[in-house]
């Protein structure tokens, strides 16, 4: 089998509950004592303010109505990366739930990243550990970085399917040892409001975030995907969010 690569990142919804009207009902069950109206477009003044003041106070809770979920295709790299994420709840319980294609039960597929031209990899004198800012490689250097990864991939790949097959028949699990973080993965992600605004602070460089953070290149075009959601869904929630600094 031949292997293929691709650079594409892929984040799509599958479907999500909620939005500013559930975060205003939950926030105002706290001065109102009763029910709120229901699903609606939100436009009042005062209901926007609110939303700015939750998100400017860090009233969290109200945020934490309501949830997203989306399918994500990219290097395992990433999911490592996405991984990280948890939001502790009340009483420890995770609030982004994952759920990955297995490589015990399923023999993966012969997919692998290869980073595209415009992406910026070459360190640079001022390079930063915890800062890393780089250049986009020129053309040969570019060459020569995609063949050595496509090498590698293939050489990979040969030995996974080796080890698969006849007269290995080793387990799944055992056999994708040789397989590298380049692979591709898939995964259904849920989250909460909140939860994704912690993800996108952390996740997005944005030069004039309260407090800038400088996230791989991979799980950032991840993240701006899902920001879209975030701002399609919760739109006044979101710009709360950013005109807090991007923080909550
Ligand atoms: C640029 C960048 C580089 C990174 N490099 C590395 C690395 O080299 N190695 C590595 O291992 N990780 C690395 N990380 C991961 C990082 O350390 C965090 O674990 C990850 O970003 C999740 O952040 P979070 O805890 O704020 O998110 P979440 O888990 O979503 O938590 C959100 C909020 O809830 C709070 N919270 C969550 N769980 C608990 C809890 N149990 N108790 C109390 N408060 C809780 C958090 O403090 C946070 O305020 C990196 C992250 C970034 C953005």
């Amino acid at each position: 089998v031949e292997i293929q690569t691709t650079s594409e990142i892929q984040v799509e919804e599958i479907g999500g509950y909620g939005g500013d009207w559930l975060v205003i009902d939950a926030a105002r069950v706290s001065s109102r004592g009763t029910q709120g109206t229901g699903p609606r477009e939100i436009t009042s003044k005062a209901d926007i303010g609110l939303l700015n003041a939750l998100v400017r106070q860090r009233h969290t809770s109200p945020f934490q109505h309501g949830g997203l979920t989306f399918y994500v295709a990219a290097p395992i790299f990433v999911f490592r990366e996405w991984r990280t994420h948890r939001i502790a709840m009340v009483q420890s319980v995770d609030d982004f739930a994952y759920n990955e294609t297995s490589a015990r039960y399923k023999q993966l597929e012969p997919l692998f990243y290869l980073p595209p031209a415009d992406r910026p990899m070459m360190k640079r004198e001022d390079h930063k550990a915890m800062r890393p800012v780089y250049d986009v490689a020129d053309p040969a250097k570019l060459d020569d970085i995609r063949s050595t990864l496509i090498r590698s991939y293939e050489y990979a790949w040969k030995s996974y399917q080796y080890l698969l097959g006849e007269p290995s028949s080793v387990a799944p699990e055992i056999a994708r040892c040789v397989l590298p973080v380049g692979i591709y993965s898939s995964m259904y992600v849920s989250c909460n409001p909140l939860s994704l605004m912690k993800f996108l602070s952390l996740r997005t460089h944005e030069p004039e975030a309260a407090f800038v953070s400088y996230p791989q290149w991979e799980i950032e075009s991840a993240a701006r995907f899902a920001e879209k959601m975030l701002e399609t869904g919760w739109p006044h929630s979101y710009n709360a969010w950013k005109l807090a600094g991007r923080v909550i």
